[in-house]
Parts: C-alpha cells; sequence; structure tokens
C-alpha cells in the first residue's frame, strides 16, 4: 500500500530529525503504531506548531511511501492535554505509559483495543488523578492483559489451591506453599488483591485511588517483574515513577 490516507492518532513521542523536521511516533485507531516524519516541525512558524506534542489526540493524514517512515501531511487536534501536560507526576504516569506501548506493540498492527486504553487512560490522567504513578501501574496491568498476558491471581496456577503465597512470573500466576519454586517473589494478599483492583478498575474510580503505603513499591516490582520477564524488555519509564 501507497499513499495518502487518514487515521486518528495518540502522539506517543517525537524525537528531533536534522535542523527543522522532527519523527513523531503515533498509535493510531486504524494502523497501530506508525513513526512518521513532520517536515518543518521544529521551525518557529511551523504549521504544525503544539498539534504534535505529546499525548495529543489528532486527526491526521500520512503518505506512506517506500520508507518505513511515513510523512505527516496533515494533523488537526482532536484533544489536546493541558493538566497533564503541565503536572509533573501526570506527565511521567503518561510518559511511561506512552513507553509501554512502544515496547509491546509490533509497527503497524492495527490494534484497536489498545488506541482506546490508551485513550482512556490519558483522558483520566487530565481529569485529576490522586496517585498518578497508579495509573500508570493501572495502564501497564490491562495492556499486558490484552497482550495475552493474562495473570492468575486467585488460586494457585499449578495445583489450584487457594493459599496464595508467592507469584511465579514463568507459570504466570499465583502459587500455594507447595508449589512455590525458588525464585518465585513471595506475594501477600493485598499485593495481589491491588493487582486485580487495577486491572478490572474503571478509570473514574482509579482516578481516587492510591497504592497501598504499606507495599506500593513490593507491588510495582511485582508487576514489572512479571511484565518483563515476558517481554524480555526493561521499562525504564516506570522504574523511575515515585511510588510509595
Ligand atoms: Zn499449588
Amino acid at each position: 500500500m501507497q499513499g495518502l490516507y487518514r487515521a486518528q492518532g495518540i502522539v506517543l513521542r517525537q524525537i528531533r530529525l536534522g535542523e527543522a523536521d522532527r519523527i513523531v511516533t503515533f498509535f493510531t485507531q486504524s494502523h497501530g503504531r506508525v513513526r512518521a516524519v513532520a517536515k518543518g516541525a521544529r521551525k518557529a512558524k511551523s504549521r504544525f506548531g503544539a498539534r504534535l506534542d505529546a499525548f495529543t489526540h489528532v486527526d491526521l493524514q500520512l503518505y506512506k511511501g517506500r520508507s518505513d517512515l511515513d510523512i505527516v501531511t496533515q494533523a488537526d487536534i482532536i484533544t489536546r492535554p493541558r493538566h497533564l501536560r503541565s503536572d509533573y507526576a501526570s506527565f511521567c504516569a503518561a510518559s511511561a505509559m506512552a513507553d509501554a506501548v512502544e515496547r509491546t506493540t509490533p509497527e503497524r498492527e492495527n490494534n484497536v483495543r489498545v488506541f482506546l486504553l490508551l485513550r482512556s487512560a490519558l483522558q483520566a490522567l487530565e481529569e485529576g488523578a490522586v496517585d498518578p504513578p497508579l495509573l500508570a501501574y493501572a495502564f501497564l496491568a490491562k495492556l499486558a492483559s490484552i497482550s495475552g498476558l493474562h495473570p492468575a491471581l486467585t488460586v494457585c496456577v499449578e495445583c489450584g489451591a487457594g493459599a496464595r503465597v508467592a507469584f511465579s512470573y514463568g507459570r504466570g500466576g499465583v502459587v500455594c506453599d507447595r508449589c512455590i519454586e525458588r525464585a518465585d517473589p513471595r506475594a501477600s494478599d493485598e499485593l495481589l488483591d491491588t493487582w486485580t483492583a487495577l486491572l478490572d478498575g474503571e478509570w473514574t474510580d482509579l482516578r481516587t485511588r492510591s497504592l497501598p503505603e504499606t507495599s506500593a513499591r513490593e507491588f510495582a516490582t511485582l508487576l514489572l517483574g512479571f511484565v518483563q520477564w515476558h517481554t524480555e524488555s526493561r521499562f525504564r519509564a516506570f522504574a523511575l515513577l515515585p511510588v510509595g
């Protein structure tokens, strides 16, 4: 396929290209993750202005040529977040979400569920959250789940017993004291219930919650450990979020 096409997209990030241009990474509603050149975007009087700032939801016209990179020929704002771009904790949480999407989605593979999840999570951050890192972790839990990494959190993944003592990254769920292996990190009920709450929680509710003080750091380590184990990728933007 070559030629012009239209798509709605959310800006994940942009990097400089030469003196005047930028490479913008979008997650689009209809074409998955797409990277495109915005010519002249770094000039003071660029026709793109602030339209391609991170986390902006835009209506795009793109040109696909022979290169891996498409060309942005037109961009119109659908929504441009203000609060989340000016609040440091929210901005960091949004950056971690965008980074997770980049690491877990192949280029040009349509996935409307990821698009809708990202749009709702950014909207929740924009509306103001008590604990922005919690929203980022809820996003990661939900993103992993819809990408096939859905953990078994209620009973032992090996034998079905109800006593949960640890979590096995490799087996993808909780294990009991008979099925635990040496490398499995211990996991309290509080921690596993937090995971369930984030997975199942509606954004309107998650906005008003915060991670439990006693186990926030432990929870972050467990969820990140699970996702990193299966994706063989380091989610550095998550490791930098202030938790606990
Ligand atoms: Zn067991």
